[in-house]
């Protein structure tokens, strides 16, 4: 006999004991079910860094599907990382919604170009959007790099190009793309973690 956890608990209080009940065949089927598996179990950790700000918080990503050829990988648990000595495993909210992002259909996965007045944007491979900005960037230096000053003094510099990097980046990487764009002559550089 089958009784929902509210008659269930009606029939206890009525004077049955409860464990009577059970005996008798009273107990609810929610009783009986069997606990939930972990829900991180089988799934493959990777740690990484939240690229909201400059913070830089540590996370746990935890995604379902093996490497198999025929499985497909996806996101669905994100998590502080406990051992990241930055936040030792708090996210803010906003590091904390990073799933929705992670997975949102909008998400832009490549590079992408929009021609002069046209309203469209093609879409580029990595190889193409590189060689693109190096010779843009090889164009307008060779135009506008400026060895002297109006004054005559030496100044090697390049105004009319700047690069803002990113904001999850060590002090390692920060330091490296520092001295990378400034050995060019670039003086317009920025960071969200202000390298
Ligand atoms: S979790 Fe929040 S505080 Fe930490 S890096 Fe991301 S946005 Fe910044």
């Amino acid at each position: 006999m089958q009784v929902t956890r509210r008659k269930f608990f009606k029939i206890c209080a009525g004077g049955m004991a409860g464990t009577s009940a059970a005996v008798l065949g009273f107990a609810p089927v929610n009783a009986l079910a069997a606990p939930r598996a972990y829900k991180l179990l089988n799934t493959q950790e990777v740690r990484n860094t939240c690229t909201y700000c400059s913070v830089g918080c540590g996370m746990l990503l935890h995604s379902l599907g093996d490497t198999a050829r025929n499985a497909k990988r996806k996101l669905f648990h994100i998590e502080g990382d406990p051992d990241h000595p930055v936040s030792r495993g708090a996210l803010c909210p906003k590091g904390a919604g990073a799933l929705d992002y992670v997975n949102s259909p909008n998400r832009l996965r490549y590079p992408e170009y929009r021609a002069p007045g046209s309203d469209k944007w093609v879409r580029l491979s990595w190889e193409e959007a590189y060689q693109r900005i190096a010779k843009l960037m090889k164009e307008d230096r060779d135009a506008n790099f400026q060895e002297k000053n109006a004054a005559g003094v030496t100044v090697n510099r390049w105004l009319t190009t700047g690069m803002l990097a990113a904001s999850a980046a060590s002090n390692e990487a920060g330091l490296l793309t520092q001295k990378w764009a400034r050995s060019l002559g670039m003086l317009a550089l920025d960071n969200q973690a202000r390298v």
